[in-house]
């Protein structure tokens, strides 16, 4: 009798949304995998990037736990990531082969599988905003360099003049890597990927990705990477997971590594963890891609994979357990 009593209040608060309180969230994100060493980082240097990942992912999980939907935590973490210069997305933005910045992103909501992205793009603050608004506002799902801005002006979203991406660290980044470059030998030796991702699982049970970058130093003739093309940097699906990469983009487009991540729990049964270490451990180590992700799966379950010897990440699980990392010996 009590429990047919209990049984039928639930059922009844369900429709109201009175339950959402109880429904788990979960967050994950990253700054970037690559040559990320313990030994080669000062104490101020790793204090400044633990604190800004710590920061990041309780602000995040505070805004999940509040209800707040996921497409909103997702756009507001990366645009704190897009206004750090720690990372390479917005400010901190890598240089092309010409001194320019060139800046791409993407958003995927995991429930009606809606997707916005923008490539090339070079006096945009947010770039991460611009995608959202690709995604809602347009009948389109990619836009590119000229006409991605001209969308913006139009919407009324802020531009910056191009010299609000320049800093000095990333100009030395660039002069070596011409360096090494004209004197043959491997550009991309000791290279820090400084994407951003975020992937939630919001109140509402709905899985988002997004992803921004500056790209790859020295990139030329208009390349874009895998963090605008849905399905390799950036995918979410409700039914699998929500996946953003960082890494060498054209690994990651070549191997559709986001989708693949979502179609293995799919459609071959895996936990998010194997299929995330089949695409990043196996196929892309064989492939010589380099890189990882964060991912986060519909019942909460989260996985941080990288085949690097580091990446800066953080998350919170469903069930509530925290970590923070950046060095391949951390959990
Ligand atoms: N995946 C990005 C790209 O290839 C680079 C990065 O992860 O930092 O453009």
């Amino acid at each position: 009798m009590i429990v047919r009593f209990v049984s039928s209040l639930f059922l009844c608060l369900l429709p109201f949304g009175v339950l959402a309180a109880d429904a788990p969230v979960a967050i994950a994100l990253h700054g970037g995998a690559g040559t990320i060493e313990r030994d080669r980082m000062s104490a101020e240097i790793e204090a400044e990037y633990r604190t800004f990942l710590e920061d990041s992912i309780s602000d995040g999980y505070r805004r999940l736990q509040a209800g707040e939907e996921g497409l909103d935590v997702v756009v507001a973490i990366i645009q704190r990531m897009e206004d750090s210069p720690l990372f390479n997305a917005g400010k901190g933005s890598v240089y092309t082969w010409d001194g320019q910045h060139e800046l791409d992103a993407s958003i995927m909501h995991g429930e009606q599988m809606d997707a916005g992205a923008v490539a090339g793009v070079t006096t945009i603050r947010s770039p991460i905003a611009l995608a959202r608004a690709v995604m809602e506002q347009s009948p389109h799902v990619m836009l590119a360099s000229r006409g991605a801005e001209q969308f913006a002006r139009e919407l009324g979203i802020p531009e910056v003049s191009p010299a609000y991406f320049e800093t000095e660290r990333r100009k030395r980044t660039l002069e070596s890597y011409k360096r090494r470059k004209q004197a043959g030998l491997d550009p991309n030796v000791d290279h820090k990927f400084g994407t951003v991702g975020v992937v939630v699982l919001d109140s509402q049970g709905n899985l988002v990705a997004g992803t921004s970058t500056g790209g790859m130093t020295g990139k030329r003739w208009g390349r874009i990477g895998d963090a605008p093309v849905i399905g390799a940097g950036t995918y979410a699906d409700n039914r699998s997971c929500a996946v953003s990469a960082t890494g060498h983009g054209e690994y990651f487009i070549r191997h559709t590594v986001a989708r693949d991540i979502c179609a293995r729990m799919q459609l071959a049964g895996q936990s998010l963890q194997e299929a995330a270490e089949a695409v990043i451990m196996d196929e892309l180590v064989v492939a010589g891609g380099d890189g990882g992700i964060v991912a986060v799966g519909a019942s909460g379950e989260v996985s941080m994979v990288f085949n690097t010897p580091g990446m800066y990440r953080a998350s919170v699980s469903g069930s509530g357990e925290k970590r923070i990392g950046i060095f391949g010996d951390e959990p």
